[in-house]
């Protein structure tokens, strides 16, 4: 099948070559042409613009950093609403329920069909197709791009509303964000208490306080203190972000919610947008009187 996919950083360069290793002909656009060489050797084509994307593929997944970027590519000008070819465009990104109502009519009102997929599961479940994705939008549209989409991992689909996708997806995101930052502070009270840290996430992972950060994020990027999970503060805290203007637009308060984003709001001022979300950790840490170098 002629696939597009736009946006080959390092979830969409791991998803785009899984499609390609499934034998489909992709064409491919990143704004750094460097995101596309490994998927060249791969057998994927390099288009020239967003819009050739859409005028030689019918279906056309993208996988971009804000909400903004994906309103723009999809529906701006010489965007892939303008493509001769196009008939379904899959938005993997987590671009909120806006974003997601915004492609539904922009899109529609062309006779192009939108799906929203955003992703759970990071660079390894890209690579290893073993993601989770929060599926919305037209049935006939989903039960076409269902092969392709279980390719990348496990689809669960939400219903047909624009945005049922992506607020399952910020829900997630949160729980996920709510961890890191709550093992951060557990954490850091037993090093401060003299506790081995390795051995408390051994402990933690045998016990009820387990999480999705003391099961991954720390054996992988904290322990070692690597922070490479490979997810930037700066989109974690757009995911937060997200999930908060969702909350307060329900009428849900965020006690909690509102403190994570604080934390990540520090974390990305403090370290930058392309630090890993894991160096929530270090901030934790600083605050409470320790080198984030050597904190045991
Ligand atoms: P990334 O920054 O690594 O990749 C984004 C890519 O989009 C980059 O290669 C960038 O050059 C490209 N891009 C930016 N503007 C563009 C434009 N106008 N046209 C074409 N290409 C453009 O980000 P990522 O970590 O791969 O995340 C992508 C999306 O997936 C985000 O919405 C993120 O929230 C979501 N996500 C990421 C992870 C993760 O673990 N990294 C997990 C789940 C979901």
């Amino acid at each position: 099948m002629d696939l597009g996919f736009i946006g080959l950083g390092r979830m969409g360069g791991a998803m785009a070559g899984r499609l390609l290793d499934a034998g489909h002909h992709v064409v491919v656009f990143d704004v750094q042409a460097s995101a596309c060489e490994a998927l060249v050797a791969r057998g994927a084509r390099i288009a020239a613009s967003v819009r050739e994307v859409a005028d030689a593929a019918s279906i056309v997944f993208a996988s971009l950093p804000q909400p903004r970027v994906v309103r723009d590519v999809v529906l701006g000008a010489d965007g892939l609403i303008d493509g001769d070819r196009l008939e379904i465009v899959i938005d993997l990104s987590t671009s909120g329920p806006d974003v997601a109502a915004q492609l539904a009519t922009g899109l529609r009102a062309r006779n192009i069909a939108s799906i929203e997929a955003p992703v759970s599961g990071g660079i390894k479940g890209a690579r290893e197709g073993k993601l989770s994705l929060m599926v919305a939008g037209p049935k006939a549209a989903w039960e076409r791009v269902r092969p392709l989409i279980e390719t990348l991992g496990k689809p669960f689909f939400m219903g047909e509303t624009p945005g049922a996708g992506q607020t399952m997806k910020l829900v997630n995101n949160l729980l996920g964000a709510c961890a890191i930052a709550i093992t951060a502070e557990g954490m850091t009270i037993g090093i401060k208490a003299g506790l081995d840290p390795a051995r408390m996430i051994e402990v933690l992972n045998a016990s009820t306080g387990r999480n999705s950060a003391t099961q991954d994020k720390w054996p992988r990027s904290v322990l070692p203190r690597s922070f490479d999970f490979g997810f930037a503060s700066g989109l974690c805290l757009k995911d937060v972000r997200l999930c908060v203007e969702t909350a307060v637009a329900l009428g849900v308060p965020l006690t909690v919610g509102d403190a994570v984003q604080a934390l990540l709001e520090r974390t990305v001022s403090t370290l930058g947008a392309d630090s890993d979300f894991t160096a929530m950790a270090k901030i934790v840490e600083s605050d409470s009187g320790l080198d984030p170098d050597r904190p045991a």
